[in-house]
């Protein structure tokens, strides 16, 4: 049987959104090439999380392991290799995140197998798989095409698939036994490092005002929290102004930051590079402001006010308190 094989992520016991995404586009190319979606999950007492998955797979391989109870690259590398090799499917799913990226290239070179990494979308055909990537930081998307005859690998972008979110399957659990994970031991798991609290959740607000470089200066951004705080929303920014350290990490969105789903966006002064828009894109109002009426932000934004933010914010902030004050 036909295979598009996807690896489970998962960290402290939850699957991670990632798994989720890459079963939503593994059941699209399982659809089209006629063949099984089936996900291996490694780990440690997850018994849980392959009932889980199995509601979007039709095949979960559970492989159970003290060893591998935490993410190791050289562990997950030996259990999926084993699992490659004999199973031969035609294409392996691999989140790009932080574990994807240090497993994917080594697992491939150990194949022989070719890999695309940082995929935005994939085509499959008999013979090759064709990925869209992004290069020039964002600028220009390229094609690029490798055999797929013996198999291949690739990593997908966290964001770029939307999960299916529903019940899609009613697949099987099938116990797979470890390898021998021999070697692994040059690989120790420490500890997790929490990223530090900065006093404020993104992810939970319902409304943010986001600003971007265009706010100019640190000594401006008292007037965006002002805002923020008018409409009852939470202040957030872009990397250059945490990169500044105007704002602490806690408030970025994007790629290296937070990924939110507000029930409206305000962005200020920010561009729309890629690595933004994929943490606020799926926001359910996007409102953006900016000088320039060409900035890409416009091309995701619901509202799109072509002026310059010093004037908006005052305006905005004025209507918002006196919609308040009439409730
Ligand atoms: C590996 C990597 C990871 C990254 N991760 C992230 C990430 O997580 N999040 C992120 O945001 N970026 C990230 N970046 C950076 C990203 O590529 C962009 O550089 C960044 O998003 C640009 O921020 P910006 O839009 O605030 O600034 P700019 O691109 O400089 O845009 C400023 C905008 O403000 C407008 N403007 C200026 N003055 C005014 C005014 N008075 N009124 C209205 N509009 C005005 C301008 O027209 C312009 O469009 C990452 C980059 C790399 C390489």
């Amino acid at each position: 049987m036909r295979e598009i094989l996807v690896l489970a992520e998962h960290r402290k016991g939850v699957l991670r959104d990632i798994t989720w995404e890459m079963l939503s586009l593994g059941k699209e190319l399982a659809e089209k090439m006629e063949a099984q979606l089936t996900t291996v999950l490694p780990g440690y007492e997850v018994k849980s999380l392959a009932d889980e998955l199995s509601t979007q797979a039709d095949l979960v391989l559970l492989v159970e392991d003290e060893r591998l109870q935490n993410f190791s690259s050289m562990a997950y590398q030996q259990v999926l290799s084993t699992l490659i090799t004999t199973r031969k499917p035609i294409i392996t799913l691999i989140g790009h995140t932080a574990c994807g990226i240090d497993l994917a290239p080594g697992l491939a070179a150990a194949l022989g197998m070719p890999l695309a990494t940082d995929c935005l979308s994939l085509t499959l055909t008999e013979k090759e798989l064709t990925a869209v990537r992004q290069i020039y930081g964002g600028k220009v998307n390229a094609e690029v095409a490798c055999s797929c005859e013996k198999g291949c690998i690739a990593t997908i972008r966290a964001g770029v698939v939307s999960p299916w979110g529903e019940e899609t399957r009613k697949g099987k659990v099938e116990v797979i036994q470890s390898p021998s994970l021999e070697g692994i031991s040059r690989q120790r798991f420490i500890e997790y490092v929490e990223a530090a609290i900065g006093g404020v959740d993104i992810t939970q607000a319902d409304i943010i005002v986001a600003i971007g470089r265009g706010i100019q200066d640190k000594e401006n951004i008292p007037l965006a929290e002002e805002l923020a705080k008018a409409l009852g929303g939470t202040l957030a920014c872009s990397r250059p102004i945490v990169d500044k350290k105007w704002l602490p990490k806690a408030h970025q969105v994007g790629t290296s930051g937070k990924t939110v789903r507000p029930k409206a966006y305000i962005a200020l002064g920010i561009s729309g590079a890629f690595q933004h828009i994929v943490g606020m894109k799926d926001s359910g109002v996007i409102i953006a402001v900016n000088k320039d009426p060409r900035a890409p932000i416009f091309e995701v934004a619901d509202y799109g006010i072509v002026c310059d933010l010093f004037d908006f914010m005052p305006v905005l902030k004025e209507k918002a308190k006196e919609l308040l004050q009439r409730r």
